[in-house]
């Protein structure tokens, strides 16, 4: 099946009226083709993307905008097989992951229809004059999206700048365009008016860098890895544009001697593997007191092997593919190079051999022990199914060399102990701490704003502060 843009309400070739196709990862097979942008389709669709703010101001009304929101995600979960289905084949995660993050989608808008941008009055010392603080839409937003979340990533930009009223494009991962398309369609049921809403797609070199550096945007939400966010808000500078920055993490996991060993095995597990461990709110390293290493270690290793690898669409698979080749090669040398430098494989650390799985991207899970900080498991973000365990002595311990990293995006803590979990929420140096707690569904809670630390981001998204990032601060003080 061939797909096209959405631009100005429309289905769209590119003015090249190039394609290309999108491959599934559990198996290679061609899932669609879709239309290559180029720089002029970017260009039309900010275009596009700026005259509707300015052509029908009571269409974009935010209680018009709310209760399109609202339709948008009834159509969504009436949509959840086909979207759900098109994520799994086009990004390799399992089906029910798949639908869980369609399901995180809907309620994103559900939250946003319900959600103003308020000001506020405020009384100054000359009490001759009102002092008002309005909160007015940026203008035309440029959303660009990666490929681990597709649908979840861009529903919190979508959802969040309309509600805020502005008007946005956003550019999927060139390899997870599909999904997105789609819901394109269910906007515009919904009574999106045209060109509140476009979807461009082509590559970041080109498609990416015009809609950061148009003129007409006035903001960029990005998310994607820490190395593309600096070039970002370096070509963002020039214009002095506001970015939400949404980068990489390494987040640690930290298991106290009196932690709930179940429970932390359960969350270590589900924390790492969902998604074959492409999440950037993924556990990525874990720190383990000494003492109970070795119960840990045969708990964990027995939950790993359990993982029943595969293709998505197989309802027994619980953990598919990685999804490109070049994500394949990424894990296996970070494991390779962990190794390598005097860290021992526990289990995993290779593609399966099954002869169904030849053609997919799997990669087996694997767990390593003795890595230390120069383990590029440890020094780097592992953006795949594999996880080091470190042993250590101390909460103390374990905070220091939990925050002993570029990253500060999230970490967690299972101790059975107020005054350490307190300790551990207090310092760890991380946008998100979650203490004796899994993750929420699809990796993420909507209701709170989520975003990192140090080399991790810039700005929030999701809660009301998601909503506010989309806005502008306006002062006025009225005189007689
Ligand atoms: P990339 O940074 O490679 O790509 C992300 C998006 O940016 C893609 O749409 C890509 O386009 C586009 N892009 C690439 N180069 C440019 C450019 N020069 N200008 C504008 N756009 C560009 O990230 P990945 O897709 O590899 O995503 C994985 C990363 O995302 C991980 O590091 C992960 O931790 C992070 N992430 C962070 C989250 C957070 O909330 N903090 C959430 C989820 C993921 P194209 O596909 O065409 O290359």
């Amino acid at each position: 099946m061939s797909y096209k843009m959405f631009v100005n309400g429309e289905f769209v070739d590119s003015v090249s009226k190039e394609t290309y196709e999108i491959h599934n990862p559990a198996n290679g097979s061609v899932v669609g083709t879709v239309a290559r942008g180029k720089v002029e389709d970017a260009k039309a669709a900010i275009d596009f993307a700026y005259e509707a703010l300015n052509r029908d101001k009571k269409q974009t009304t935010a209680t018009n905008i709310s209760r399109i929101l609202q339709v948008t995600s009834d159509l969504v979960r009436r949509n959840e097989t086909e979207l759900a289905t098109l994520m799994t084949l086009e990004q390799g995660k399992t089906l029910m992951e798949s639908r869980g993050e369609i399901k995180f989608f809907a309620h994103t808008l559900e939250y946003y229809a319900g959600l103003k941008a308020r000001g506020s009055q405020i009384r100054i010392s000359d009490t001759s004059k009102i002092a008002l603080v309005q909160k007015e839409p940026i203008g035309v937003v440029a959303g660009i999206v990666p490929w681990n979340n597709p649908i979840l990533l861009m529903g919190a930009k979508v959802a969040s700048a309309l509600a805020a009223g502005n008007s946005i494009v956003i550019k999927p991962a060139s390899s997870t365009p599909l999904s997105s398309l789609k819901t394109g369609e269910l906007f515009s049921k919904a009574g999106l008016p045209k060109g509140m809403l476009n979807f461009i797609t082509g590559s970041g070199d080109t498609v990416g860098e015009e809609l950061v550096t148009n003129p007409k945007t006035r903001k960029v939400s990005f998310t994607g890895e820490t190395a593309t966010g600096k070039r970002i808000m370096q070509l963002a500078a020039s214009q002095v544009k506001r970015v939400t920055l949404e980068l990489g993490g390494s987040n640690p996991i930290i298991v106290a001697d009196d932690a709930d060993l179940d429970a932390a095995v359960n969350a270590t597990i589900n924390g790492r593997f969902r998604n074959a461990g492409q999440g950037c709110m993924c556990v990525k390293r874990t720190y383990v007191f000494e003492s109970i290493i070795p119960k840990f270690m045969e708990k964990l290793r027995e939950s790993a092997n359990a993982i029943k690898i595969g293709d998505g669409m197989n309802p027994t698979t619980t953990m598919g593919p990685v999804h490109s080749r070049s994500q394949l090669e990424k894990v296996s040398k970070q494991v390779r190079e962990s190794v390598e430098g005097g860290a021992k494989l526990v289990t995993g650390g290779r593609q399966p051999e099954q002869a169904d799985l030849k053609n997919g991207f799997f990669y087996l899970p694997t767990l390593v022990t003795g890595t230390n900080e120069n383990s590029p498991l440890i020094a780097e973000e592992c953006f795949g199914p594999a996880l080091p365990i470190v042993a250590v002595n101390s909460m103390d311990e374990a905070i220091e060399r939990a925050n002993d990293s570029i990253y500060g995006l999230g970490a967690s803590v299972w101790t059975k102990d107020l005054g350490r979990a307190k300790k551990a929420a207090m310092e760890l140096q991380a946008g998100t701490v979650l203490i004796n707690s899994l993750y929420g569904a699809g990796g993420w809670e909507i209701e709170v704003p989520m975003g990192g630390f140090k080399q991790s981001g810039i700005g929030r998204e999701y809660g009301i502060e998601g909503l506010e990032a989309y806005t502008e601060t306006k002062t006025i003080i009225m005189g007689a």
